[in-house]
């Protein structure tokens, strides 16, 4: 049944967001409100928590900022295209015509409010250093929002394949496309040499587009994929049941009626129609779309047999869609956004920065440097660590009742405020700072390069000149001072250090704490070895007992006992070598 002309415009809407906002982990909460308009607000949410490093929000608002802002048509030309759009309307009939100005109309009123929304909230220069920043962390999402920002072929493709080798799909699927389509070069040298269906099979689980391209590569083999009906079949059939249809169409013609009957590739060609017609089959607002959503269920070459299969299909999707929505339902409702589905307390795992993502448990343990026994643990579903340094340590202070403590940690656990708390508690810290820095990214000075004189409470700017306290404001909940030089807009090596009127700097209220931190561990170059070879020491063992497998217990109660029970028994071990079989019975019986 068609929808008003306003729904399938808004459906069309949410679905050109959702294509690759969602690969960016949006939520289909945030996706509801950009489709309905609530840009501004939107925008300016997206612009704070990405100002506070969150990952998804940069890469979304990454996205946003190239392709709705930056490449967002003028005022002058979404007139002009609805003008000619209109005057092709008049060869539709009377109430295709209606519908389609309709929605035609309310799209091009919401590209005009998109870009006035774009001008109001995002500087494109301070997105695209956020974005850098994250790229060169190796994040799968944010290399490939990088692959637009340059005209250079090779490094395009350069670009495109670390996205794909980082775990994006969206980047595996489009590197397997251009070295389908010949582009010489695209697939790399050497041993780091890509194979078009190795991506597409790899993306084939996130993407049903790649599992429609494997299918259509299939039926009579193409770049790096043997030619084989069955799994092409296979894969058509599977990329149509989750909502990408062409593959069946496309490859339906070319197969005996024992391989695929016709009737299914009628059905499956009405199903897409009536998608078209909601808005929902991603090919946007146009004349020919309209016409043919019109024409094909009108068809006289359909049998009645393949109107009632795509009425089976239908209603699989729509039974498919009413489980996603209860699901979807149930994320929103979720504190932190996610549900899963295998074990309700797992929570999705950041992995080395690389865009993926594990499903499981987070297992904080704290270790002693002379023994490797492990002195503190914790399981958690925090996806992060940058919470768990102060409670860590505080646990291992109270677990061997020592307050002298000095802890070292890996950079995911650097956090200002987990820092200062454990100053406060007498738990000297040495965690060296993540490697964040948009302007570094960039190519322009970092923060490292300006000197703190505490005497005078102001900076030392790379050309010498005094960057002095300007204001303190509250952002984030973190008290801030705001330094800059009067001497920007004279400096000859302004290009090197700012693309704004002047550099500014900001300075944290108890950055002396941090600051002190790093004078510790600029003593101490060899924390970081040690840290690695004390606590890596356990995970090694236990994983090498356990096998590459999982744990074998759901929910944190349970998984939290079963990790128990290894560190009980790596303890156990441990203490066995180090004192001795029969003096640890001793012990133990003391
Ligand atoms: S631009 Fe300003 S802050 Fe940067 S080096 Fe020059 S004077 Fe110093």
């Amino acid at each position: 049944m068609r929808p008003p002309a306003k729904v399938a415009a808004r459906n069309d809407r949410r679905r050109g967001f959702a294509w690759i906002l969602r690969q960016l982990c949006a939520s289909e909460q945030l996706l509801d409100r950009l489709a309905a308009g609530d840009i501004v607000a939107v925008l300016m949410e997206l612009k704070a928590r990405a100002k506070s490093g969150d990952p998804t929000a940069i890469n979304v608002l990454g996205e946003i900022a190239y392709q709705q802002c930056y490449l967002g048509r003028t005022d002058d030309v979404l007139e002009g295209y609805q003008a000619s759009q209109l005057t092709s309307a008049q060869a539709l009939p009377s109430m295709d015509r209606e519908s389609y100005s309709t929605a035609l109309r309310e799209d091009i009123a919401f590209d005009k409010q998109m870009k006035a929304a774009c001008s109001q909230v995002i500087d494109q220069d301070q997105v695209q250093s956020w974005v850098e920043a994250r790229a060169a962390q190796g994040d799968g999402a944010s290399l490939w929002l990088l692959v637009n920002l340059t005209n250079h072929m090779a490094e395009r493709q350069q670009r495109l394949r670390d996205a794909a080798a980082a775990g994006f799909p969206e980047a595996q699927f489009e590197l397997a496309w251009t070295i389908i389509a010949g582009q010489q070069g695209a697939a790399g040298t050497g041993t780091d040499m890509f194979n078009a269906g190795d991506l597409l099979r790899q993306s084939a689980d996130q993407l049903p587009r790649s599992e429609g391209e494997l299918a259509v590569c299939e039926l009579s083999g193409c770049y790096g994929i043997s030619a084989d009906i069955d799994a092409a079949v296979t894969h058509a059939r599977d990329a149509a049941q989750r909502g990408f249809v062409d593959a069946v169409i496309a490859i339906g013609p070319h197969l005996s009626p024992s391989q695929m009957d016709p009737d299914e590739v009628s059905a499956w060609t009405l199903v897409q129609a009536s998608l078209n017609q909601q808005g929902c089959a991603g090919n946007g607002i146009s004349v020919r779309w309209m016409k043919s959503a019109t024409d094909t269920p009108g068809s006289t070459t359909i049998t009645s047999n393949a109107r009632t299969l795509a009425d089976q299909f239908w209603q699989q999707y729509g039974a498919q869609m009413r489980e996603l929505k209860q699901i979807g339902k149930q994320m929103t409702q979720a504190p932190d956004g996610q549900v899963s589905l295998t074990d309700p307390d797992a929570r999705s795992m950041a992995t080395s920065g690389r865009g993926t993502g594990i499903v499981g448990y987070n297992v904080q343990t704290a270790v002693d440097t002379k023994h490797h026994m492990i002195v503190a643990h914790e399981v958690t579903n925090v996806g992060h660590d940058r919470d768990q340094l102060s409670p860590m340590a505080q646990k291992t202070c109270a677990a061997i009742d020592e307050k002298d403590l000095t802890v070292f940690a890996d950079r995911g656990y650097y956090k200002g405020e987990q820092i200062l708390e454990c100053e406060q508690a007498g738990i000297k810290t040495l965690v060296p700072k993540p490697q964040t820095s948009g302007n570094k990214a960039a190519g322009l000075f970092d923060k490292a390069d300006f000197r703190y004189i505490p005497a005078k409470n102001e900076y030392r700017c790379p050309a010498g000149e005094r960057a002095i306290w300007r204001y303190t404001r509250v952002e984030d909940g973190l008290t801030l001072h705001k330094y800059w030089s009067s001497a920007c807009s004279r400096c000859t090596i302004k290009a090197k250090c700012t693309m704004g009127e002047n550099r500014r700097i900001a300075r944290w209220e108890h950055e002396d704490v941090l600051d002190k931190m790093q004078r510790r561990l600029n003593r101490t170059p060899q924390a970081s070895r040690i840290r690695r070879q004390t606590a890596e020491h356990p995970f090694g063992t236990l994983k090498a007992w356990m096998g590459a497998t999982h744990f074998l217990t759901k929910t944190i109660p349970r998984v939290s006992t079963e990790m128990s029970l290894h560190v009980l028994a790596y303890n156990m071990k441990r203490a066995m070598q180090i004192l001795g079989i029969a003096p640890l019975m001793a012990a133990i019986r003391v």
